[in-house]
């Protein structure tokens, strides 16, 4: 009887092994931060049989330890987590693993996170991520499924090789996220920059008429313009992708939000007489999050409905409650866009062909409000039709109030 309980611990082990090798095979072929954060947490979730994991990175620059992903944890996503008083930051700060067997009586439970979702911490395994020597994060598995079961020797052993794996696959990602977006900043810097260098060079032909000089000086001032229009956007696309930037949590209340980006464009729609009008009940819930990028992402939304839209168009931001979340919209009876260009709205630097020559951009507002949406747990969507305008859409989380 002992023996063929033994057997089958065996065979059980065996399978497990086996699934880690896959699992860590398959991690190290993600290059792509989002996807493999969420792989890792899956994973650890499977191998460990729990009831929910987290991934927690560390930001060299700041110090801090940003919260990244998670399964069954929602709302949580990019709180910045202490580093005392804190499971992980015990484990960032000794770079050893920790087995927590009662959260409630451990000095080290980082309590707001259960009071920022719905879920019940009894138990954590967390275990350093670490490359070269450093620790770069931490993950957490949380609960074992069996209520109450003790977590064994062998999860450690299991969710220490995951993540090592992990943290090689995760340093990987971020250092081809950064690549990328380097190649991509210089190949946009490029155009701007070699106009500037042409007609610096013609402003100074002594053929040149007054007239000719005020209209390069002017094209200069232009282009340059746009480089610092793309370094400023960049620089904060930069930050937000590789969750750098960290959002606020706090009550925020939408219709302020909508009625204060409305006041900022007021003046540029009045000029293009595009009418603005604002729909949104002040009796909304209010949702947790960054009031101040809030406000940016709806500004975005605006400030493209005014640019595309021909004078006589109108723009109107509407908000309403959908299941456990809130729906923002920012409908404009614009050109629309076609149908082939929906997909890629929000890539870098995308632009529909045709919009270069009429209206200035540089195809990184939607990228940099979908960011801050997908930070808040929301999503984005759009729908267009040509010659009739074009609505997006964000949805936010509303989750119970701290
Ligand atoms: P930018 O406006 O700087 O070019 P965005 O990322 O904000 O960059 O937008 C990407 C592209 O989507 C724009 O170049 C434009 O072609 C298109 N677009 C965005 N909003 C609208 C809108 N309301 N109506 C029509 N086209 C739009």
């Amino acid at each position: 009887m002992a023996g063929s309980r033994q057997r089958s611990q065996d065979g059980k082990r065996v399978a497990q092994l086996e699934r880690l090798i896959e699992l860590s095979r398959s991690l190290n072929s993600t290059l792509s931060l989002r996807p493999l954060l969420h792989q890792i947490v899956v994973a650890a979730q499977e191998l460990t049989e729990t009831e929910a994991c987290s991934i927690m990175l560390l930001d060299r620059k700041s110090g801090q330890l940003h919260f990244e992903e998670a399964t069954n944890l929602p709302g949580l996503r990019s709180i910045v987590v202490p580093m005392e008083g804190s499971v992980a930051g015990w484990v960032v700060k000794t770079g050893q693993h920790v087995v927590v067997a009662d959260a409630r009586q451990d000095p080290r439970f980082y309590r707001k996170a259960d009071e920022q979702s719905t879920f019940v911490t009894r138990s954590i395994l967390a275990v350093p991520l670490r490359t070269r020597g450093n620790v770069i994060g931490v993950l957490e598995a949380i609960n074992k499924q069996d209520d109450g079961a003790p977590f064994t020797e062998e999860d450690v052993e299991l969710l220490t090789v995951l993540g090592d794996q992990a943290a090689v696959a995760v340093q990987n990602a971020l250092l081809f996220q950064q690549s990328d977006l380097i190649a991509e900043i210089v190949h946009e810097m490029r155009t701007p920059l070699t106009s500037i260098i042409a007609y610096a060079e013609l402003i100074q032909r002594s053929e040149a008429t007054p007239t000719q000089r005020t209209q390069f000086a002017d094209i200069i001032q232009r282009e340059a313009g746009r480089i610092n229009e793309i370094t400023k956007n960049f620089l904060d696309l930069a930050r937000l992708e590789s969750g750098r930037a960290s959002l606020a949590r706090d009550p925020v209340c939408l219709s302020t939000v909508a009625h204060m980006a409305v006041n900022v464009v007021r003046p540029q729609a009045d000029a293009r007489q595009i009418g603005v009008v604002v729909d949104v009940p002040a009796t909304l819930p209010s949702v947790i999050g960054d009031a101040q990028r809030l406000h940016q992402a709806l500004l975005n939304l605006l400030s493209n409905a005014i640019k595309y839209c021909h004078p006589g168009d109108s723009v109107k931001v509407t908000a309403q409650c959908e299941e456990h979340c809130l729906a923002v919209s920012v409908a404009d009876t614009g050109p629309g866009i076609p149908v082939e260009a929906l997909p890629h709205l929000f890539e870098r630097f995308y632009r529909v062909p045709g919009s270069e020559g009429r209206v200035t951009g540089t195809g990184l507002g939607l990228s940099i409000t979908r960011q801050i949406v997908e930070g808040h747990g929301g999503e984005m969507r759009v729908a267009s039709a040509e010659g009739q305008g074009t609505t997006f859409t964000f949805t936010l989380p509303v989750e119970k109030a701290p």
